[in-house]
């Protein structure tokens, strides 16, 4: 076969390959899958094994008084799992802002064993999220009800950053802390958004098969 002829055929097979159905799954099937992802320990089981490789990679580091761990909160720190799923697994702007300012999001498991470690020594805990302004109150309310009570910082976004994406505003303010002293040893989040760009340190990543924030 000349040259022409097999570039003709991979043309035709890329466009053939193309034009086929995408393996589709049924709503409420996914939706049963999701459940039990959640609800059957596998999420708990995946955000142990990523904090356990995060845990001995910070051992390995030599800390400083400054050294700092940063947090995103939604789905990394708290979950809104049982909102979502009170929805059908869905996302109404309006009932989201009316839950987090409910402040009453459980924490997840994995990462308050992870914090009470950081806690225990002496590495500094801030939180960074995109949570607005306005929920500040309710969500420091709710950290501090879940047992996070020893942290540095709880960094919200301002009304004049709303429209700066996601990873660019995080890397923004994790240089900002950096001038300020700290020493981030460490990022977890569970959006590549919170690990992305300068000043992460060793990135932690829960998973989230929920939503995607880019
Ligand atoms: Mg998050």
């Amino acid at each position: 076969m000349s040259l022409r002829n097999s570039s003709f055929l991979l043309l035709v097979l890329f466009y053939a390959c193309g034009t086929q159905a995408p393996q589709m799954l049924n709503l409420d099937t996914a939706k049963k899958l999701i459940q039990n992802y959640y609800e059957g320990g596998l999420f708990d089981k995946e955000c142990a094994e990523a904090i356990n490789v995060g845990i001995a990679e910070i051992e390995k580091l030599k800390l400083s008084r400054n050294s700092a761990v940063v947090f995103d909160i939604d789905e990394t720190v708290l979950s809104n799992y049982e909102h979502t799923k009170e929805l059908g697994f869905g996302y109404v702007y309006d009932l989201y802002e009316k839950w987090l300012r409910q402040g009453e999001a459980k924490a997840i498991p994995e990462t308050k064993r992870f914090y009470n470690w950081l806690v225990q020594k002496n590495i500094k805990v801030i939180f960074l999220t995109g949570r607005q302004a306005g929920d500040f109150a309710s969500t420091k309310k709710n950290l501090l009800n879940e047992g996070f009570t020893n942290f540095d910082t709880l960094i919200v976004r301002s009304e004049q950053t709303r429209k700066i994406p996601a990873a660019e505003w995080k890397a923004i303010e994790r240089e900002r802390l950096t001038k300020n002293g700290y020493e981030i040893i460490a990022c977890i989040g569970d959006q590549w958004s919170d690990l992305v760009g300068g000043y992460t340190g060793i990135k932690i990543k829960l998973p989230n098969n929920l939503y995607i924030i880019e």
